[in-house]
């Protein structure tokens, strides 16, 4: 086995090894797959090695058996909910998962409490339904009291969910208490997404709220990246065309933002410090983690990535990023000692509506992919080739533990 450590130098745009962060660390053959199909162009996987993030964030690896898949959009859907297991004390603690069996397109939706499944459902089905004109018929879940409702001695007593689906016609499928492998689709991906999620944190000092937003880029790019499961990309089956890739990037990377002036009414000249944390879901742009800016989280389509800097582990920023702020300073009456403030641009969603994490678009952000590539060019890092010397030594040993313990 070659195992090299993190490599220090410089990544070009060719560099498997980048291209394996931005897509929040998916394997070697999946990366492979893209690049056969054109998605990405050619890639130099010479520099693919070992990732020391990617064994921190991995728990477990488990087979699948074959099953019976669906050969249309929306004839089965699996669904699953998951709590991560982090240390958070605010926010959504759930996100539930619906997937489309035949293209394995996800959705996924936070929730604050468990009994917010149903309304999460209703929000998926609404819009998948209008936007496919197909309908929803099967829906496979384990037999959380959520989904199933309770027992009794007459037999199921419905709840919420499941009178729903009757109402419907849509047929529930539940797994046998103590097969949860039967609703494998659901369970293996969102162990999948916590995977991604971990390992994409793994290497970032950003505050833990942000996890969501690692979930929601961890959706975004599962769905536009191979599986096992199906020849094409998830977004390919869904909407009949290849996605672009050309726009990500390595999530939690440092970046020089440029944002919109609502009092001048354009682009503000000056950019200012944050760290990438996903892609907008309603407009072209990304969204940023903007710690010292009076708006925490900002979007724009304008900025400069970072992403060698975060992959040798300099951080320019790293004095801005307040530790942890104190409850004591915060107009709230939560006793979290572990809470940050949140501002008002992306404000703790309430409503499920706006928790929405990935939905499908008749047409996929033509400007990330093209306008803002185009603009940020301009901006874009300057491949420098340099070698910072950063504890080589204790990487290296760290990374031998890990390997022993994997
Ligand atoms: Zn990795």
């Amino acid at each position: 086995m070659h195992v090299t450590g993190l490599k220090r130098s410089v990544m070009n745009g060719e560099s498997s090894m980048l291209w394996h962060r931005r897509l929040g660390h998916i394997s070697k053959d999946r990366i492979k797959r893209l690049v056969n199909d054109g998605v990405l162009s050619a890639l130099d996987f010479a520099d693919f090695e070992i990732c020391v993030n990617c064994i921190k964030g991995k728990q477990t690896k488990v087979s699948k058996k074959g099953a019976h898949r669906s050969s249309t959009l929306l004839e089965i859907i699996h669904t699953d909910i998951c709590c991560p297991d982090m240390d958070f004390k605010t926010g959504p603690k759930y996100f539930i998962s619906f997937i489309d069996d035949f293209s394995r397109f996800m959705y996924v939706y936070l929730l604050h409490h468990k009994n917010e499944a149903l309304d999460a459902f209703k929000i998926f089905k609404a819009e998948v339904e209008k936007q496919s004109g197909k309908q929803i018929k099967i829906v496979r879940s384990d037999r959380g009291g959520e989904y199933y409702g309770r027992y009794t001695e007459d037999g199921q007593a419905f709840g919420p969910f499941a009178k729903f689906l009757q109402e419907q016609g849509i047929v529930p499928q539940y797994t046998n208490p103590g097969s949860p492998s039967e609703n494998g689709v659901a369970e293996r991906r969102n162990r999948t997404l916590m995977d991604m999620v971990r390992s994409m944190r793994s290497n970032t000092t950003l505050p833990i709220f942000l996890w969501s937003e690692a979930l929601k880029t961890a959706v975004y790019i599962l769905n536009r990246v191979p599986t096992k499961a199906v020849s094409k990309t998830p977004f390919e089956l869904l909407k009949g065309w290849k996605p672009s890739l050309r726009h990500i990037r390595v999530w939690g990377c440092p970046c020089k933002v440029r944002i919109y002036n609502p009092h001048e009414k354009k682009l503000d000249p000056r950019t200012i410090s944050g760290y990438f944390i996903g892609y907008a879901e309603r407009s072209k742009g990304y969204r940023f983690y903007c710690p010292s800016h009076s708006t925490r989280i900002v979007e724009s389509r304008n900025a400069k990535f970072l992403e060698n800097d975060m992959i040798n582990g300099r951080n320019h920023f790293q004095d801005n990023v307040p530790k942890r702020v104190h409850f004591d300073d915060l107009p709230s009456t939560s006793s979290s000692d572990n809470m940050y403030v949140i501002p008002s641009f992306a404000q703790v969603p309430l409503r499920i509506e706006e928790q929405r994490v990935q939905t499908p678009q008749v047409i996929d952000n033509p400007l990330v992919d093209q306008v803002v590539h185009e603009e940020l060019e301009m901006v874009e890092q300057p491949i420098i080739h340099e070698v910072p010397q950063v504890n080589e030594q204790v990487d290296q040993h760290d990374l031998q533990k890990m390997l022993m313990q994997h």
